[in-house]
C-alpha cells in the first residue's frame, strides 16, 4: 500500500491562516509583531531561505527587516547590530542567517541574541528549556517535524524513534522533542554501525544526513512514518531528499516529500516562534 504524503505545504497554509488571526488579535492589542533577519555575505542558498522567510512574514502580516551586510563585516560589527536590536523594543524576532563566514564565531553569535527575541530557538538557555521540557522558543525545523506527525494523528508516546543526524539545529532537537513526547529514541551518526540494523526497527524514522538518497526502502520497518529532513541537490539540477522517495512510498505508512515536506514547515514555525514573541511582549512577560 503507498505511504500517504504528508504536505507540509498544506499544513503550512493550515498554521499561517492561524497565525494570521493571532497577529490581527495582537495589532488589536497596539502591537506590530517584527522579526529582523541578519545576513553577512550572498551566500545564494540563505538568500533563497531568506525569501521564503519573507514571504511567510508577509502573508501572516509581521513585519520584516533584512539587513544585509557584506561579506567584509567584522564579528564586533555584527555583535553590536544584534545588541542594538536587542534593545529595540519594536523587533520580537531577532534572526542571523547561517552559515556565517569563517572569521565569524558562530557561538558568540548566537548567544549574543537576547534568549527573548531568539525565535531560531538556538541560544543556549532555549536549548536548556527545551531539554527540560519548558515552554520556550522550539527550534524550528525539529518543531515543524513533531507538528507534521501530530497532523496525521499517529501517535508518538511509546514509539520507537531512530534519528540519522545528529546536529545541533535537527537531529538533536528533533529527538528531543520526540523523547519530551514520550517516544524511544535511538540517534545515529557517521560512526553508527549497521546503520540499517536501527532504521529498520524504527516505527518513525528522521533523515537528517544530508546525502542524496541515502535511506532506501529496504532500510524502512514497514508501516514506519517517515521523515525526510534532506535537502541535497543533484548535477540535473534537482533536489531531492535523504530518502528514496519511490522506494520509501512502497513501504512506509506516512511519508513527508522534498521538496514541499520539512521545508515549508520550518520556515512556518519561524513566523510562529515570531508571533508568540510579540504576545509575550504585548503580555509583559
Ligand atoms: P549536518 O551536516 O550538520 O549533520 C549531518 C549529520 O548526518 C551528522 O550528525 C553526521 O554524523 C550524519 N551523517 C553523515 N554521514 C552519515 C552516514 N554515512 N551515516 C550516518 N550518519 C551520517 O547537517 P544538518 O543536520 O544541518 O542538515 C541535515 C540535512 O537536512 C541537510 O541536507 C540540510 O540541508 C537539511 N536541512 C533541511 C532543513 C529544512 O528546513 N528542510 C533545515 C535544516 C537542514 P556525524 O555527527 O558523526 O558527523
Amino acid at each position: 500500500m503507498a505511504a500517504i504524503i504528508i504536505d507540509g505545504k498544506q499544513l503550512s497554509t493550515t498554521k499561517r491562516n492561524e497565525l494570521a488571526k493571532e497577529v490581527e488579535q495582537i495589532k488589536e492589542g497596539g502591537l506590530l509583531p517584527k522579526l529582523v533577519v541578519i545576513l553577512v555575505g550572498d551566500n545564494p542558498a540563505s538568500l533563497s531561505y531568506i525569501r521564503g522567510k519573507k514571504k511567510a512574514a508577509e502573508e501572516i502580516g509581521v513585519g520584516f527587516q533584512l539587513e544585509h551586510y557584506p561579506e567584509s563585516l567584522t564579528e564586533k560589527e555584527l555583535l553590536d547590530v544584534i545588541e542594538s536590536y536587542n534593545n529595540n523594543d519594536e523587533y520580537h524576532g531577532i534572526l542571523v542567517q547561517l552559515p556565517l563566514p569563517a572569521h565569524i564565531d558562530e557561538t558568540a553569535v548566537v548567544e549574543t541574541i537576547s534568549p527573548l527575541k531568539d525565535v531560531d530557538g538556538f541560544h543556549p538557555v532555549n536549548i536548556g528549556r527545551m531539554m527540560t521540557g519548558q515552554d520556550t522558543f522550539l527550534p524550528c525545523t525539529p518543531a515543524g517535524i513533531v507538528e507534521m506527525i501530530k497532523s496525521v494523528g499517529v501517535e508518538i508516546s511509546g514509539k520507537n524513534v531512530v534519528v540519522v543526524g545528529r546536529s545541533n539545529i535537527v537531529g538533536k532537537p528533533v529527538g528531543q522533542l520526540l523523547l519530551n513526547e514520550h517516544a524511544t529514541v535511538t540517534y545515529c551518526h557517521s560512526k553508527t554501525q549497521n546503520l540499517s540494523s536501527y532504521t529498520k526497527d524504527a516505527d518513525i524514522l528522521v533523515a537528517a544526513v544530508g546525502r542524496a538518497n541515502f535511506i532506501k526502502g529496504e532500510d524502512i520497518k514497514p508501516g514506519a512514518v517517515v521523515i525526510d529532513v534532506g535537502v541535497n541537490r543533484l548535477d540535473t539540477g534537482k533536489l531531492c531528499g535523504d530518502v528514496v522517495f519511490d522506494e520509501a512510498k512502497e513501504v512506509a505508512s506516512y511519508l513527508t516529500p522534498v521538496p514541499g515536506g520539512v521545508g515549508p514547515m520550518t520556515i512556518t514555525m519561524l513566523a510562529h516562534n515570531t508571533v508568540q514573541s510579540a504576545k509575550r511582549f504585548l503580555e509583559g512577560k
